[in-house]
């Protein structure tokens, strides 16, 4: 049987928008899925359908109106993120989860280097380690090496999202969450952030990714979810 990593059920998410006079937008309704451990799923459908509500309701960005969405961790007692405690969140996040926005924001006056390096620092790691891994991931997703010592604010925007996707894939994570991560990118740059996520695949991480272009979700996915107006359309193996 295969093992689950995460079960989203009968998730509905609102928004009050108060300079609307309180009304009330449903982003999501209804959402019920699960994640083997190991899967690759993406999640697929027009602007506005609610997608990176979904990913960010299981980061935990945003509180889930109604439902549940359980983390099962390999060894220890599931886990409701949707009610579980603000400190738990953060300790997932270091060690567990890993999350990629669909928009890089640089931090003023901190170095490639040092952006990608941080993740693992915070996971405990010595400077040299961390160092040396931030330094292969770089590599990995062909970030030149003279750019190491430079500040992302001033990088072009497919280098902005590989860094971005460098921070995320470096740690050791079980759970990794997609927004886009090749939506910015030209063709050479998306082949090579699939392959670098492709390899995390290899070694067991499971993972969540919103995806537009379809051989890019065809390289990705076991199964794809669509969502429309907030609600599963369809969810279907590829
Ligand atoms: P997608 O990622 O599929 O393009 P989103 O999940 O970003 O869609 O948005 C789905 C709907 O939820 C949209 O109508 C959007 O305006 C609304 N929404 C998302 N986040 C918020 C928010 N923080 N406040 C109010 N409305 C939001
Ligand atoms: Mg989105």
């Amino acid at each position: 049987m295969a093992e689950m990593i995460l079960e989203v059920k009968d998730l509905r998410k609102e928004f009050r928008i108060h300079l609307l006079g309180g009304k009330l937008i449903t982003s999501l309704q209804g959402v019920s899925f699960n994640l083997e451990r190991g899967e690759f799923l993406a999640i697929t459908g027009k602007s506005g359908s609610g997608k990176s509500t979904l990913i960010k309701c299981i980061y935990r960005t945003y509180l889930p109106t109604e439902g549940k969405i359980v983390y099962y961790p390999k060894n220890d007692p599931p886990i409701d993120l949707s009610s579980c405690a603000d400190e738990t969140v953060i300790d997932l996040r270091i060690s567990a989860i890993g999350y990629v926005s669909q928009f890089f924001y640089a931090i003023p006056r901190v170095t490639c280097l040092e952006l990608v390096s941080q993740p693992l620092l915070q996971q405990g790691l010595s400077r040299e380690d961390a160092v040396a891994m931030a330094k292969d991931m770089l590599l990995q997703l062909q970030i030149p090496e003279e750019l190491f010592d430079a500040y992302p604010s001033t990088f072009s925007g497919g280098e902005k999202q590989r860094v971005n996707i460098a921070r995320a894939l470096v740690k050791k994570v079980d759970l990794l969450l997609l927004d886009e991560p090749t939506a910015s990118l030209d063709k050479e740059n998306r082949s090579i952030v699939l392959s670098s996520l492709l390899k995390l695949k290899q070694k067991g991480v499971s993972a969540i990714g919103i995806f537009h272009d379809f051989e890019d979700l065809k390289k990705f996915a076991d199964r794809v979810l669509v969502l429309e107006n907030g609600r599963i359309k369809s969810l279907k193996v590829i």
